[in-house]
C-alpha cells in the first residue's frame, strides 16, 4: 500500500481510488493549536475523512467526494503527504 504514515505519498490517483486525508492534528502538527484554529471543511463537517476519487480534471487535479460533498485534491496534497491511498483500483 501506498502513502502510509505520510512517509511514501502516492504520486498519482486513478478514478474509484480510495483515499483518506490525514488528521489535521498530523497536519499542522499542533494539536493544542488545532482546537481554536482549524475550520477546515474535515473538521467543520466532523468527516470520516475518506473519500473516492470521481473525476480527474486536469493535469494533476482530481475531483473527489466525500461526506460533505465534493473536495479538490491536487499534486501539492500528494506531494504534502496530506493524502493516504486506501484502496487503489489498480
Ligand atoms: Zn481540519
Amino acid at each position: 500500500m501506498k502513502g502510509t504514515n505520510g512517509k511514501n505519498p502516492p504520486n498519482d490517483l486513478d478514478i474509484g481510488d480510495l483515499i483518506r486525508v490525514v488528521d489535521c492534528t498530523t497536519r499542522f502538527n499542533d494539536p493544542d493549536d488545532l482546537n481554536m484554529a482549524c475550520c477546515c471543511s474535515f473538521c467543520k463537517s466532523d468527516s470520516s475523512r475518506v473519500g473516492v476519487v470521481i473525476e480527474e480534471r486536469g493535469y494533476r487535479l482530481w475531483n473527489t467526494i466525500f461526506d460533505f460533498g465534493m473536495w479538490e485534491v491536487s499534486q501539492w496534497n500528494l506531494d504534502s503527504g496530506h493524502i493516504e491511498v486506501i484502496s487503489e483500483t489498480g
